[in-house]
């Protein structure tokens, strides 16, 4: 475990301490956990031209020989899952089964992309013309920055990286601040697997506007990944606009869960709790609108009040935890704010809305009834354990309602009926959408969002592409 726990940068292949340094604290004790290197704009300039100097061997590599190092980092990713675990549920509050769950999760993205290494095939085409063929091949792009948030610091990361390496990129890592230190003990097995100095660095600072900048300024950044908010995933498209770098952008959600009155109740109240209350509500495709038709809206809240009631918060590490903290203090006060500014337009608290005794990081989970949808609880993504019901007595109604918001990542639809679930499926603008199920994802399908929830797939066959460009390639003189 310990010599897991990294507190340095990563940069070509070596861990650098600076005397800058920033603290990370466990948001269950308020504790200060470790003192990681604080790097800034030159750190970050030196880890891309790391990256560009390691770029030609990398992709110069087999398919298979790059395939193989992906292998050994899955291997030791699970070899690792207790300690991994432990350290992420210590510095982002997550309950440790959760933590194992998100360690598993982001292995199964560097085993996927260990497999679809080998798949960078191109095409022969036949062209128009006798005397000449078509190849198209699929190259690298060179240096990758990613940007990633702490709410799921290992998976988020592992959904970048793993793709890139395969696709033979090299990258450069900004971990947010809150959660550097799972994703340096990743990077640490990352270097025990093989992977060359230089092809995978870490920059882990709290000034992270000028990191990113730094990255987006640099001519041997060729593509930037983000996951995080769409207010900063704008800010980062701006800044690419100039170079024409290429970008994927895993943006904000507020995703609509919708119970129509065929639905079996308790499929969708499991549904909506796990939809709701991972992570303590901290996920993009966290259900961020409940809406239920009136015909079973006694029925779902009945037994929903009852699954609330059940939930045990406290601090991840405890045994029979099912909630977790939120990731600070600030973000408990900004949640009571729109909690306490829905109360004065109308809400009504059924459970929760308070500031919780377990202390300033806790936020109870909470419901809410009698919501409107011009109250901010309803139009912006919540990123918290709070639930925000509406009722609805027609499918078009629904629908609207569930369309009317700027994002499009996530939606989930609870019926029993086989039209409704089609129909329901195709109106939705989102990227993903859930039928009678919301742990929808895996490394095997496309992630991703429409609308202002971004743009580019992680995982799934398409992932690896997002990674490569196409060339055509003409060869002519055959006659
Ligand atoms: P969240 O609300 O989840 O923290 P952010 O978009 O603020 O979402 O953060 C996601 C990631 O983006 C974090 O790693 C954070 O440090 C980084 N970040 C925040 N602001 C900027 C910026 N101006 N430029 C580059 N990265 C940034």
């Amino acid at each position: 475990m310990h010599e897991l726990r990294k507190t340095e940068a990563l940069i070509d292949g070596v861990w650098c301490a600076l005397d800058r340094r920033f603290a990370v604290t466990n948001p269950a004790t308020e504790d200060v956990i470790a003192q990681v290197s604080d790097c800034g704009v030159a750190e970050t300039e030196q880890a891309i031209d790391a990256a560009q100097r390691a770029w030609p061997a990398w992709s110069a590599l087999s398919s298979l020989a790059r395939s193989d190092v992906l292998w050994r980092w899955y291997e030791l990713v699970v070899a690792n899952q207790s300690a991994l675990a432990q350290l992420l549920t210590q510095e982002q509050g997550k309950p440790l089964a959760e933590a194992l769950g998100e360690v598993l999760y982001g292995a199964s993205y560097i085993r996927w992309f260990a497999e679809e290494a080998r798949r960078l095939d191109g095409d022969v085409l036949s062209l128009p013309q006798s005397d000449r063929r078509g190849l198209v091949i699929r190259q690298s792009l060179g240096v990758v920055a990613a940007i990633t948030p702490w709410n799921f610091p290992i998976a988020m990361f592992a959904r970048k990286v793993a793709p890139a390496l395969a696709a033979g990129c090299t990258v450069v890592l900004k971990p947010a601040a809150e959660t550097p230190l799972s994703a340096l003990a990743v990077a640490e097995l990352a270097l025990r697997a093989g992977v060359p100095k230089g092809v995978f660095n870490v920059v882990t600072g709290t000034d992270a506007p000028a990191i990113g900048q730094a990255m987006t300024s640099h001519p041997a950044v060729k593509k930037l990944t983000f996951t995080g908010s769409t207010k900063v995933g704008r800010l980062l498209l701006r800044q690419c606009a100039d170079a024409i770098k290429r970008t994927s952008m895993e943006l904000g959600g507020n995703a609509p869960l919708l119970v129509f009155e065929d639905a079996d109740v308790d499929l969708a109240v499991a549904g909506t709790m796990a939809a709701k209350f991972r992570n303590a509500g901290q996920t993009c495709i966290c259900a961020n609108r409940i809406l239920v038709h009136e015909a079973i809206y006694p029925r779902f809240l009945q037994a929903l009040t009852r699954a609330v009631d059940a939930l045990q918060q406290g601090a991840g590490e405890q045994e029979g935890v099912t909630i977790g903290p939120m990731i600070s203090a600030a973000a408990v006060q900004t949640t009571h704010e729109r909690v306490a500014e829905a109360v004065t337009q109308g809400a009504i608290v059924h459970r929760g809305g308070f500031v919780s005794p377990l202390g300033e990081s806790f936020y109870p989970p909470t419901i809410l009834l009698h919501v409107q949808p011009s109250m901010r609880v309803w139009r912006e993504e919540l990123f918290a354990p709070v639930l925000p019901i509406m009722t609805f007595t027609t499918d078009e109604q629904a629908i609207a309602l569930a369309n009317d918001t700027e994002a499009g990542l996530a939606a989930y639809v609870f019926t029993e009926s086989r039209h409704r679930c089609w129909q329901v499926s195709e109106a939705l603008q989102f990227g993903m959408v859930g039928v009678n199920e919301t742990a929808i994802s895996s490394e095997v399908i496309p992630f991703g969002g429409i609308k202002a929830s971004g743009s580019g797939r992680e995982g799934s066959k398409y992932g690896l592409a997002d990674y490569t460009e196409l060339k055509y390639i003409c060869m002519g003189g055959l006659s």
